[in-house]
């Protein structure tokens, strides 16, 4: 049995899945709010919840925002701040008498997609979350490539490719940089736009159902974000050349994504012609949960 934990700002995520992927049990219950040590306790219940449910041990994985830095073994980057420099992998291991595995979310949801999700028949997937954020991972035939920095897969932080005149240097990121191609594909990066053009205040989901009611301005709006994605996969895929692009996070649910997305990607890929199947997840907000277990590989049972 695979146990994962998705560790999230505002909840916390249990799956226990068999071996073959088959769901178990699930549970969530909200994060302990600045609360690092309650927030060890309350993984350490779930997993210990599902194991005296379902009477056997299992291996635990672990999805959160940020990463491990490979220089201190610590938690950065987290948008959970209470967790950032914090040794999590090591106290969680000590707390549940066994080794755990900790990966960043957007990794989780890659690994899970690629595993027995939307890309699960592909060599090379690249993984992309469009949500609060813009992230990424990659795998290759099922294994997660995590990179010698950490930080394989994490385009949101490159520049937006060819940036027009309107489009330079571009909103700032938190980051510390300009331009990031987070500040233009993040559901905050589309209403910025959006209220650039209208002075108006409108969320991603409603920006496209405007669209849908054949809205003029929110059209404009939703093809610029589009285009902006295009130009951003096409260059995800002159490095990497996936077999399978998996898109998730809030506005990947957005089906207009979809219509000729490809076309526009062709339009700056160094290739007369491109055929990379672009999918939506399927296994929606589940992802992250899933990829934290399947963070162990079928043969290393406890
Ligand atoms: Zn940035």
């Amino acid at each position: 049995m695979r146990i994962g934990v998705d560790l999230g700002g505002t909840k916390i995520e249990m799956i226990a899945l068999r071996d073959d992927g088959a769901p178990l049990l699930r549970r969530r219950v909200p994060t302990p709010a600045k609360d690092y040590l309650g927030i060890l306790d309350a993984v350490a219940d779930l997993v210990i919840f599902a194991e005296q449910e379902l009477a056997q041990k299992g291996t635990v994985g672990v999805a959160t925002p940020g990463a491990i830095s490979p220089k201190t073994g610590f938690i950065k980057n987290s948008n959970s701040i209470v967790l950032n420099g914090k040794p999590l992998n090591r106290d969680l291991s000590i707390k549940l008498g066994r080794p755990i595995r900790l990966e960043n979310d957007a990794n989780c949801f890659a690994l899970s997609e690629a595993v027995d999700g939307a890309a699960a028949q592909a060599g090379i997937v690249f993984g992309v979350i469009l949500g609060t954020g813009v992230g990424g991972g990659l795998v290759v035939n099922r294994q997660l490539i995590t990179g010698r920095n950490k930080i394989a897969g994490e385009w949101g932080h490159n520049p937006l490719p060819w940036a027009g005149e309107n489009e330079r240097p571009g909103p700032r990121c938190y980051c510390g940089k300009s331009g990031c191609i987070e500040t233009f594909l993040s559901g905050a990066g589309l209403a910025r736009d959006y209220h650039t053009r209208t002075g108006l205040d409108l969320s991603a989901r409603d920006i496209a159902l405007s669209v849908t009611a054949r809205d003029h301005n929110a059209t404009e709006c939703f093809d610029a974000y589009k285009n902006r994605l295009a130009r951003s996969l096409a260059t995800a895929i002159n490095v990497l050349d996936p077999d399978a692009i998996v898109l998730g996070g809030g506005l990947s649910n957005l089906t207009q994504l979809y219509d000729e997305l490809l076309g526009l990607i062709a339009i700056h890929s160094f290739s007369d012609s491109i055929d990379t199947p672009i999918m939506r997840a399927q296994h929606g907000d589940s992802s992250g949960v899933r990829g934290a277990a399947w963070l162990w590989p079928a043969i290393s049972a406890v």
